[in-house]
């Protein structure tokens, strides 16, 4: 879909989520539109179903039913409210341990002063009623203190098991974070991190690691053709094939809108090329079928471009290698892989 279709397209969505917000006389706050937005690109079907089943029944919704339906469908994917929440419930349990440390130290002065009084009046009684009744006393302060911490070891494993499950939350959201949504590969800020890390681990180990750029050929047309949602469909089964034709080390992003970059540690530019050549391989080999349609789609190409890491470089010139061998694949008549040294690739081209 071109700019100008995504312009168009998107301007009518908010045009509808204005026009929602009139009518319901919903203040237009970024949340409220971000939901009314949501309603009329109409991607989010739980959403949609929820708001449907309120408007036929009443008419209208409310300000809170808005905010009820966002916290619902909307929150949970905002990785920013998330964090917020978990952060704000972290909060808690660690005011809650210190409160149960300082009820500890409190249980402890208060038994020892127990202690010194015993001592104190023991010292001064010679008859037996007098000592059997301190022993007594200090048989019941014992007893207390002990129900005391028995109680605050109880609470302290409780806290002790909901930070454990906040830890996983957190996990969960910093894995999201360096995920990309349409695809599951590493997002680009994943990208960025692991080029700083294999750069940083060649210099110490001067063992080489290679990185392919992938390109759809000719992704705009199949767009044109087929839609936006067919070229999101195609765009995950690329990100399978790459997926599955790498290894375990190896790190598979997306790069950008329709690249792909794979980082392979411990490789050099012969053997990356080989990985490459699965790669375009798998997918050209997929006939693509419209599932709703049973229509056939043909086949997509890809053409991927090969750089090993060579000392002195940084992120950006092995990209840069990388990127002009995927032009050369492009010129070359697409459909093919090229690495750094092929002939038909000029390093010249590179951005100064
Ligand atoms: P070439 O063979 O030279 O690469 O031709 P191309 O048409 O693929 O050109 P280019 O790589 O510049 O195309 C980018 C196009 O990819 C623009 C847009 O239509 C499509 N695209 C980019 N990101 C997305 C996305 O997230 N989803 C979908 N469906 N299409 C995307
Ligand atoms: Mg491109
Ligand atoms: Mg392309």
């Amino acid at each position: 879909m071109s700019e100008r279709d995504d312009f168009r397209r998107t301007l009518a969505y908010g045009e509808t989520a204005i026009g929602h917000l009139r009518k319901n006389e919903i203040p237009a706050y970024p949340r409220n539109y971000e939901l009314w937005y949501t309603y009329a690109a109409g991607f989010n079907h739980a959403l949609n179903k929820t708001v449907n089943e309120i408007l036929r029944t009443r008419g209208k919704i409310s300000v809170a039913e808005v905010s009820k339906v966002y916290d619902q469908f909307i929150a949970p994917t905002r990785l920013g409210e998330r964090i917020e929440e978990v952060g704000g419930k972290l909060s808690t349990e660690i005011a809650d341990v210190v409160g149960m440390i300082e009820s500890s130290l409190t249980a402890t002065s208060d038994y020892c002063v127990s202690l010194d009084e015993a001592t104190r009046r023991l010292s001064g009684t010679t008859d037996r009623e007098s000592v059997s009744g301190i022993v007594q006393s200090l048989i019941k302060v014992t007893k207390d203190t002990e129900t005391t911490n028995r109680k605050l070891e109880h609470q302290l494993a409780d806290s002790r098991r909901q930070i454990a499950e906040l830890q996983e939350s957190l996990e969960a959201i910093r894995y999201e974070s360096l995920t990309d949504e349409l695809t599951t590969l590493a997002n680009r800020k994943h990208f960025d991190q692991s080029m700083e890390r294999a750069i940083a681990e060649c210099e110490q180990s001067n063992q080489p690691f290679a990185l392919l750029l992938t390109d759809i050929d000719h992704f705009k047309k199949f767009n044109d053709t087929y839609g936006h949602q067919t070229g999101d469909q195609v765009l995950r089964l690329v990100a399978l094939a790459v997926k599955q034709n790498v290894k375990g080390q190896d790190v598979a992003c997306r790069y950008g809108g329709e690249e792909f970059a794979v980082i392979l540690p411990r490789t050099n530019l012969r053997q990356a090329v080989v990985v490459a050549e699965h790669i375009r391989e798998a997918v050209y080999s997929k006939e693509l079928v419209k599932r709703s349609t049973g229509e056939n789609l043909g086949r997509i190409t890809i053409s991927i471009g090969v750089a090993s890491w060579r000392r002195g470089d940084n992120s950006q010139t092995l990209i840069e290698r990388s990127d002009c061998s995927l032009y050369a694949a492009k010129r070359g008549g697409r459909n093919l892989v090229r690495c750094e040294t092929d002939t038909d690739v000029n390093l010249d081209t590179r951005v100064a």
